[in-house]
């Protein structure tokens, strides 16, 4: 079925799609915890910019006082490679904001501060870059084939990798040269060859940490002087998005890079179907019938008129506390649904809305996290929707297709990128 968009305004989203890359101005890719002691070429988070930089056009931002990795850029003297180096975060911020038409990336995060500053605006995207210790471990030897300098064991490697991680404490007593400081936790910043920072630089990073106050209420910065809260773990937690670099050669990452759409606008600025897809998965969470989440928006020019999700009727027992016997009897999916007290999201959406919000309403859009079953299809029609946006499928998709069809209702699966690990089928 082509999708009539006649009722709905597209031109923030076409605008979107279309300039796609300009909405992009700072990917941001912390850390993977590869140690980056010797400048690490292969850290994920260094493969990721290279990325970036090479086949998407983004500009790569240093902080002054980092360890600064030439990675493959120096390797690429044919290329243009244009790179810029500020002192500090807020000065990055100075000039990217007005550079709005250009795409930056960085790798440099001094602090869980620093990354606050530049994750709370709009147009940056925080990417977390992980990989098993296992992996890392082997990629850290293979660095130090050709070097003199002296390999950690595995356990003192395990140990400074735990120390980064899960707490922002000194790594073990012996080992030194190893960049903590992936989030700038440590007193100390290390330079490329792991020398100490000279005092210029950790006179800086200290008054940053003074005069910056920690930000109320954010996943990123958490409200807390607690060192446990402020780990690498939990930066990564709140990346928007995560990526597992498990993958044995570069071209393996880039292929992946391209599937997954990294640079895809939406990411930064969700489209409305995005927008209203994702707060009917929001509602969803509401939802109280032990069967299955669902989760319901109905839009009228874009504006909200009516929500809903699944569960038994007000005043009686919620289905999760027992409320429907059917429900809770372990009956399959589909059968004795003439049974079941539970009310279905688009049902109480549209029993919200009332008939009158709906009627002659052209501009109506019913936003589904799953597709409607054939009973609530049948409603949809009776109240005059004519388009439905749905994510996830269900048992009866194609019956409630055909339906659809015949009413001519536009009918459109949007799932977005956010939810793409979601499972498609019942
Ligand atoms: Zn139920
Ligand atoms: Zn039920
Ligand atoms: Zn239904």
């Amino acid at each position: 079925m082509e999708a009539n968009e006649v009722a709905i305004d597209y031109s923030t989203a076409d605008a979107f799609g279309r300039n796609l890359a300009q909405f992009i101005k700072v990917y941001f890719a912390i850390i993977d915890t590869v140690m980056k002691t010797k400048g690490s070429k292969s850290s994920g988070k260094e493969e990721v910019a290279n990325y970036l930089v090479r086949y998407r056009g983004f500009t790569r931002i240093h902080l002054a006082g980092l360890s600064k990795t030439k990675a493959d850029t120096a390797n690429n003297s044919s290329a243009e490679v244009t790179e810029l180096t500020f002192k500090s975060a807020k000065k990055i911020l100075e000039y990217i904001t007005p550079r709005w038409r250009t795409n930056y990336v960085t790798t440099d995060v001094a602090s869980p501060i620093d990354l606050y500053l530049l994750w709370k605006r709009p147009f940056v995207l925080v990417v977390g870059i992980d990989a098993p210790t296992g992996i890392r471990y082997r990629r850290y030897c293979a660095k130090l084939e050709a070097s003199v300098e002296q390999q950690l064991s595995l356990e003192q490697f395990v140990d400074i990798d735990d120390s980064v991680m899960y707490t922002c404490e000194s790594p073990p007593t012996g080992v030194r040269n190893v960049d903590n400081l992936s989030l700038g936790m440590a007193a100390a910043i290390l330079t490329d060859n792991g020398e100490d920072p000279s005092a210029a630089a950790a006179a800086e990073v200290a008054l940053r940490a003074e005069s910056e106050p920690q930000p109320l209420l954010s996943p990123i910065i958490p409200n807390t002087s607690d060192a446990h809260e402020l780990n690498l773990k939990r930066v990564l937690s709140s990346a928007n998005v995560s990526i597992a670099n498990t993958f044995p050669t570069r071209e393996d990452l880039y292929q992946y890079l391209d599937r997954i759409d990294l640079t895809n606008g939406e990411r930064i600025r969700p489209s409305w179907d995005t927008y209203f897809m994702l707060l009917s998965e929001l509602a969803s969470h509401r939802a109280n019938c032990m069967k299955r989440k669902v989760g319901c928006i109905l839009v009228k020019d874009n504006q909200i008129i009516a929500t809903g999700y699944n569960g038994t009727p007000k005043g009686i027992t919620n289905c999760n506390e027992g409320g429907c016997p059917r429900c809770n009897d372990g009956t399959p999916c589909g059968v004795s649904l003439d049974h079941c007290l539970c009310i279905h999201a688009e049902e109480n959406a549209l029993l919200e809305a009332g008939r009158g919000r709906v009627r002659n309403a052209e501009g109506v859009v019913l936003y589904c996290n799953t597709c409607p079953c054939l009973g609530c299809a049948k409603k949809i029609v009776q109240v005059g929707v004519k388009v439905v946006v749905y994510s996830k499928g269900y048992g009866m998709d194609k019956l409630t297709l055909k339906l659809f069809k015949e009413a001519n209702i536009v009918v459109r699966q949007h799932t977005p990128p956010t939810l793409s690990m979601e499972i498609g089928s019942p």
